[in-house]
């Protein structure tokens, strides 16, 4: 068996920081000598290279316009490598994870995303080990020679998780991330033990459908290997419900010009309230064909709409269930489809399949 090759991708945030000794500022380092910062590499006995995507951004700075860069690069060295671990910082990687999930068509090798607390520079990083193992994913077979986790996937503190399913919750601790709604794909000890029958390993037809239409949508040919979908359309937005929440602010988010997709972040099990006033301006919402999501602020657990009389006046009023999705999920899958010219029906549709393993559809 041929060893593998990994590219690493340092695209920014803490990991690829030093301390600068004069100034005590964390500055990026060249990843080009990596090799020198970080000397166990040399314990690998296969291949790594690694680049740096343009200039290395602190992730709050991210777009879409970048998560589109990220895409074409893996596409543009995905004959070449058998793993790829994108290196990122920690503040908006779920989104970054989720997103790159959904424009991956046919993706058949590891993007393993990480990053750190700790710069790599410093003494008691977390930057190395998750780095390490990470690669190790990156790298990891089977008896056949396939690779293991053929996903986008974030790994952070001894767990690897799948990407669409994280939240960022902890700035201070290493365990930075959680997947409340989806079991771990594996777990880091002494040995990397894979939950092999969590794992995608072919698309379900449902997935295989939508991007069926997405090509037709975009005129794109199928083909063997690697397809990236590129499009999008950031005309989202999000709204946080609370007791007492105005109607001024609700009505002002509506009227957001341009808007086509609204996420409702509901109590509980996706309860709002019931007054007429807002319950009207979602009726509104669906008669302007603008899609209205239900999440929940409880990340763990899932949305039921018609479960209690204030969720069953949403149902009516035509908003989607976001079911166990997680809002980082929500809003990035919402962006993907609206940039691909799907009709309302179409999105409607969409939003209630998973299309790479984001989200449990009940009932
Ligand atoms: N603000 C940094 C970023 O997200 C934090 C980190 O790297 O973890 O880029």
């Amino acid at each position: 068996m041929k060893s593998p090759e990994i590219l690493i991708i340092y695209t920014g945030g803490t990991i690829g920081m030093v301390e600068n000794h004069a100034s005590h500022a964390l500055e990026a380092f060249d990843w080009s000598h990596l090799q020198a910062r970080v000397p166990e590499l040399e314990q690998f006995h296969f291949h790594i290279d690694a680049i740096t995507l343009g200039d290395p951004i602190d992730s709050s700075d991210m777009t879409p316009d970048d998560w589109v860069r990220m895409a074409h690069a893996i596409a543009s060295n995905y004959a070449r490598y058998d793993g790829f671990v994108l290196l990122h910082g920690t503040d908006t990687m779920a989104y970054t994870a989720s997103f790159l999930s959904f424009m991956l068509e046919g993706l058949a090798k590891p993007v393993v995303i990480t990053g750190s607390q700790l710069p790599i520079g410093q003494l008691r990083t977390d930057g190395k080990e998750n780095l390490l193992t990470s690669i190790e994913i990156a790298a990891a077979r089977d008896a056949e020679g396939l690779p293991i986790v053929p996903e986008v996937c974030i790994f952070f503190e001894n767990e690897l998780m799948r990407g669409n399913r994280t939240t960022k919750i902890n700035s201070e601790g290493f365990n930075a991330f959680r997947s409340y709604n989806f079991p771990p794909l594996a777990k880091a000890g002494i040995h990397i033990e894979y939950n092999t029958h969590e794992i995608i390993q072919h698309p379900t037809p449902a997935s295989s459908a939508c991007y069926a239409l997405l090509r037709e949508k975009t005129g794109r040919p199928q083909h063997e290997g690697l397809i990236v979908h590129d499009r999008y359309d950031n005309h989202v937005a999000i709204l946080t419900l609370f007791p007492g929440i105005d109607e001024s602010v609700v009505r002002a988010v509506a009227e957001t010009p341009g808007l086509r997709a609204l996420i409702l972040q509901t109590f509980g099990s996706g309860n709002a309230p019931q007054k007429e006033w807002f319950i009207s301006i979602l009726h509104d919402l669906n008669r302007r064909g603008i899609i209205v999501v239900n999440t929940s602020q409880c990340e763990r657990g899932t949305v039921e709409m018609g479960r209690y009389e204030t969720s069953l006046q949403l149902l009516r009023a035509g908003v989607l269930n976001g079911y166990d999705s997680t809002l980082e999920c929500v809003v990035t899958k919402l962006m993907f489809l609206l940039g691909h010219d799907c009709t309302q029906e179409e999105i409607r549709q969409l939003m209630s399949i998973s299309i790479a393993g984001e989200v449990n559809v009940r009932g």
